[in-house]
């Protein structure tokens, strides 16, 4: 089998999907990162699919090698991995389509039966009433996990943050059987973020993701060392070497890989074996509700680091709400998602959405 086309695809102008076609009819289809799919969208039609046309798409590491090594000098982290992780989940996709096999049974079969999710909530404009009553909501539709993205990113102490007055109303109103997770995208300084999680952990928070600058490996391995609650950290993360240093110099107590943004399925599956070499839970960051929840749910049924409840995003989003370009959804009940059992990803698209969002 030889890829004979490999299609960049940009939705609503912003969305980014990746279809690889091949020559005994199979095709499949993978996610890009979105926010800068103007950039992808070239990465991924000029820089990386002419390395892939006339491959075997079984050849996934031969792939692999060729698209991270060819253009090093665009890379090796940003726009050039989020767009080969588009290619290497749609490869994934035709292998398990041509073996007639859901892509977890490739990966190593189901270590769980199906997956637990958690609520991750995108707002930073709610009120800690507000925020509260919504988590509230959730654990009544059967969550038992919530996340708040608070405080302002990148401001190292110097944005607006409501973060403990929110926490804490949260907690009252939920009850105590219920994980609070907090996410503020690198608010804080080392010293701020040690204070801050010393305030959290009285309302006893899951998690404390992103607390400081990323890439201050010295600074987060001395917070983790410092406090009681779990330092959680990798979304900025694109491939195994980042995350070897992560969890040997930043010494993060979870790790939180996006498949859509660190290579694809192929280089995830060795993230998670460093994971599990160093005992680090996964939590993937995961916004995007459609393919690439898609992907991680392949990943989260087979993988065992994958303890934890998952994140899913549970704002609005187009391609799954308004405009869905699949013909049945995947859909998460009682907080938890079950994976596909058909061949592939186990998805159909619909190709007259597809064609009517492309415009
Ligand atoms: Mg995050």
């Amino acid at each position: 089998m030889k890829v004979t086309r490999v299609e960049s695809i940009v939705l609503l102008g912003r969305y980014h999907l990746v279809r690889v076609f091949t020559d005994e009819g199979i095709d499949g289809v993978g996610e890009v990162s979105p926010m800068n799919a103007a950039v992808t969208h070239t990465m991924v039609e000029r820089a990386l699919a002419p390395l892939v046309v006339g491959e075997d798409p079984f050849d996934v590491e031969k792939i692999w090698h060729k698209m991270f090594h060819r253009p090093y000098k665009l890379g090796p982290t940003g726009a050039q991995l989020e767009g080969m992780a588009g290619i290497d989940i749609a490869l994934w996709d035709v292998i398990g389509k041509a073996s007639g096999q859901p892509v977890y049974k490739l990966l190593g079969g189901k270590f769980r039966p199906d997956s637990e999710v958690y609520a991750s909530s995108m707002r930073r404009d709610m009120t800690p009433r507000e925020e509260a009553e919504r988590a509230l909501s959730f654990k009544e539709q059967g969550y038992r996990a919530y996340k708040i993205h608070s405080a302002t990113p990148w401001m190292y102490d110097s944005g607006e943050d409501q973060t403990i007055e929110t926490v804490r109303e949260m907690r009252r109103l939920v009850g105590d059987d219920f994980a609070i997770l907090v996410d503020v995208n690198n608010a804080y300084l080392p010293h701020t973020a040690v204070k801050m999680a010393r305030k959290l952990e009285a309302y006893d928070v899951w998690h404390f993701e992103e607390p400081i600058p990323a890439y201050d490996y010295a600074g987060l391995a001395a917070l983790a060392e410092a406090v009681d609650i779990p330092i959680a950290a990798g979304e900025q993360e694109y491939h195994r070497w980042q995350f070897r240093d992560l969890i040997q110099i930043g010494r993060v107590d979870i790790l939180q890989p996006d498949v859509i943004k660190c290579d694809g399925i192929t280089e995830f599956k060795k993230i998670a074996a460093l994971a599990q070499t160093h005992d680090k839970p996964i939590t993937v960051h995961n916004t995007q509700p459609t393919i690439g929840t898609l992907a991680h749910l392949h990943l989260w049924v087979s993988t065992p680091s994958c303890i934890y409840p998952q994140e899913y995003n549970i704002e609005p989003h187009p391609l799954r709400d308004e405009t869905p370009i699949w013909k049945e959804p995947l859909l998460v009940q009682r907080g938890r998602m079950q994976v596909p059992e058909r061949p592939g990803l186990g998805v159909e698209l619909d190709g007259a959405v597809l064609a009517r969002l492309r415009g």
